[in-house]
């Protein structure tokens, strides 16, 4: 798919508030750092579209950008930011959950995991989570630059055997970088192919 318009539209922290009409939405989330904002400049080909920022876990806001003036891209906010308070905690569990939940546009929740580390409890538990509430989600590994093949393979590996543990069919799972624009392609041809049904 060619990206011929990439902008911002608005921020919101309550689902109800996002923005009017029935164009299919692709959400992105994972933890704070995970290189979200970079992977979505990068998919849209916008520099400094999402804002990549030094200081993980500061906002709490769920960001819609509209894409060729069909689809939107919504970034919601990083979860499993250990130094948030419990009260903190509690609203970004709230707001990302009546999001994925609640929001019928909502046709395709992307999972981003950083394929630098061995599976992690909180990310395993986001997805579970995603399983138990039939929520239609994909994994992408990010940073998969950092990585000499092996290693990045090894941890992929890691994430598909344990959620086969509980799960018969694995969910989509794409490669990516945003620094050599590994996946690129591939992501933005299954959107197409989703939104093309
Ligand atoms: P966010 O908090 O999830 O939005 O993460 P950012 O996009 O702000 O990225 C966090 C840090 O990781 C930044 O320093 C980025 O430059 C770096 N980063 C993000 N994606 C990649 C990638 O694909 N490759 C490399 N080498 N660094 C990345």
């Amino acid at each position: 798919m060619k990206i011929k318009s990439a902008e911002f539209v608005i921020s919101n922290t309550d689902f109800r508030k996002c923005p009017a009409g029935n164009r299919p939405e692709y959400a992105f989330i994972g933890r704070s750092n995970v290189g979200k904002s970079s992977l979505i400049n990068m998919l849209t080909g916008r520099n400094g579209l999402a804002k990549t920022s030094s200081t993980p876990g500061k906002t709490l806001l769920i960001n819609h950008f509209m894409v060729n003036n069909e689809w939107y891209i919504v970034d919601l906010p990083g979860y499993g930011y250990a130094r948030r308070g419990k009260e903190q905690r509690e609203q970004l569990r709230h707001i990302i959950q009546t999001y994925i939940l609640g929001r019928q546009q909502m046709t395709n929740l992307f999972v981003l995991v950083d394929s630098r580390h061995e599976p992690q409890a909180v990310d395993m538990e986001f997805m579970n989570w995603c399983g138990e509430h039939n929520v239609p989600f994909s994994i992408v590994f990010t940073k998969m630059d950092k990585l000499g093949r092996d290693a990045g393979q090894r941890n992929i590996e890691a994430y598909k055997q344990q959620l086969g543990e509980t799960w018969e069919e694995l969910p989509p799972i794409f490669i990516t970088s945003s620094q050599d624009g590994r996946g690129r392609d591939e992501l933005l041809d299954y959107i197409d192919s989703i939104n093309k049904q």
